[in-house]
Formats: C-alpha cells, sequence, structure tokens
C-alpha cells in the first residue's frame, strides 16, 4: 500500500483511509478539502533528460507535499505524476491558500539533476465536502477543477468560484485591505464551469458559478480576481 518511488500511499490506501476521514468530518461538522494535483508537462522530462530523472522529479515533489503539508493532513500518489491531498479543517476557501502556497513551493524549489536545476511547475484542482458530500462527487469537483487548471494555462489552482464567493461575503468587512492581499497572491485561479472532466465526459450536478454574479465583481475589473481567503485560519 505504500509506493516504492515516493514512499507515499497509494491510491488504493488512499481509498481505505478516506473513508474514516470523510465520516470523522462529517461527524464534527468540520470542513474537508481535497486537491488533486499533476505535474506540468512531465512527459518532456522523461523525453528529454530520461526516466530516472522523472523519477527524481517525481520524490522531489513529493517531499515538498509532506513538507508544506500539516500534521492531519495527508497525501497519496494517485498514480503516474498525480498525487491526491487530504486538507482536514479547511473549506475551499483555506483549501485554496494553502494549494497556492504549496504551487509556489513547488515552483521555487528547481529540483537537482545531473543536467541542472530543473524547473517544476504544478496544476492543482480542488474539491470540497459540502454537506453530505460523498467521495466520488467531490473527487469529480477537484478532477474538473485540475482540468481546468491545464486548460487555462497550467502552474495554477482552480477551485469552484461560487464557494469562494461565499466565503468573500463572509469576510468582506476586511474591505479593500483585504482586496489588496488579494492581489499577492499570483495566478491562483477562482473559475470552473461545470462541463466536461479531463476525460471529456459529461459532468453535472456541481453548483453552478452565476456568471452574473462572478463579473459584477469589481476586483474583477482590474483581472485580478483572486479567492477571498487571505484571512482564513487554520
Ligand atoms: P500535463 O501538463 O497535461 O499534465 O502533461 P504531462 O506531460 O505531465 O502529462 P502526461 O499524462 O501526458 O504524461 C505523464 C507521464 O508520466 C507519462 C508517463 O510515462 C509518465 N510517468 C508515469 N509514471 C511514471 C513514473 O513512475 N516515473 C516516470 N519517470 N515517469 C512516469
Ligand atoms: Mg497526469
Ligand atoms: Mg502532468
Amino acid at each position: 500500500t505504500v509506493d516504492e518511488l515516493t514512499g507515499l500511499i497509494n491510491r488504493r490506501a488512499f481509498y481505505e483511509r478516506a473513508d474514516e476521514h470523510i465520516a470523522l468530518a462529517h461527524r464534527h461538522g468540520s470542513p474537508l478539502s481535497l486537491l488533486m494535483i499533476d505535474i506540468d508537462r512531465f512527459k518532456l522530462v522523461n523525453d528529454h533528460y530520461g526516466h530516472d530523472t522523472g523519477d527524481l522529479v517525481l520524490r522531489h515533489v513529493a517531499g515538498i507535499m509532506k513538507a508544506e503539508l500539516r500534521e492531519g493532513d495527508w497525501v497519496a500518489r494517485w498514480g503516474g505524476e498525480e498525487f491526491i491531498i487530504f486538507l482536514h479543517q479547511s473549506d475551499t476557501a483555506a483549501a485554496h491558500v494553502a494549494m497556492e502556497r504549496l504551487r509556489q513551493a513547488i515552483k521555487g524549489n528547481p529540483v537537482s539533476t545531473a543536467h541542472g536545476p530543473l524547473d517544476i511547475t504544478s496544476s492543482i484542482g480542488i474539491g470540497s465536502f459540502r454537506g453530505e458530500g460523498d467521495l466520488a462527487s467531490v473527487l469529480s469537483e477537484a478532477d474538473g477543477c485540475l482540468f481546468e487548471a491545464k486548460h487555462a494555462g497550467r502552474d495554477r489552482v482552480v477551485s469552484l468560484v461560487a464557494q469562494l464567493d461565499e466565503a468573500y461575503d463572509r469576510r468582506s468587512w476586511h474591505g479593500p485591505n483585504l482586496r489588496g492581499s488579494l492581489r499577492g497572491l499570483g495566478p491562483a485561479q477562482a473559475s470552473w464551469r461545470p462541463g466536461r472532466d479531463r476525460q471529456g465526459r459529461e459532468r453535472g450536478g456541481l453548483p453552478a458559478a452565476t456568471g452574473a454574479d462572478h463579473h459584477s465583481r469589481d476586483e474583477e475589473a482590474d483581472g485580478n480576481r483572486g479567492p477571498a481567503v487571505q484571512d482564513v485560519g487554520q
């Protein structure tokens, strides 16, 4: 159940462990999010530098993820160059902030290889348990967001905008300060439309981002809209 290359638990162990964590979060009414993270253009690493360097990159990224996570969060290798992370006590907004930090940590720590330092970027999609949300639908949400992150150009975090709008409304009393702080968040993106997942399957049943609301927000005007989440405690 442990992946030999990275030392992370594998997909099967993920499923075994997930149910327990979901049940616990539901019982305590605490927020829970999971993220799918995929290394960008990883095939090129293998093609240009060989499989061994690819393996080195996977171990490197696994190490960064382990170092970045809090006690109680956990990560599994989903397969290939894809990983899945469970964040306890995190709604979508908090998860978005944490994953933006992880994205920057991966980008900011080149891998030392025999060919010199290698810059790596990653794309991250967020899914959150709401109410009695089940694992399959949250995985589908994360997968859809990851699809959007890739589609929008990679090297970014994507989560459901509706949820972020809610978080924004809860914290709007922070006013200009908060908005100012959001500008520092980088290319994190809060846009996702129900439509298709990465396999091109039709999707449905997820909370839709209401376009009208979304575009009426003033921070949208300068193209710098980020999640209103800077102050979310963790
Ligand atoms: P994208 O930015 O869209 O994610 O592109 P990508 O190249 O990262 O994605 P793609 O799925 O095309 O390539 C993933 C590659 O990962 C293909 C596969 O050969 C490679 N891979 C899967 N598992 C391993 C592994 O354990 N070690 C190495 N070195 N490569 C692996
Ligand atoms: Mg992949
Ligand atoms: Mg990839």
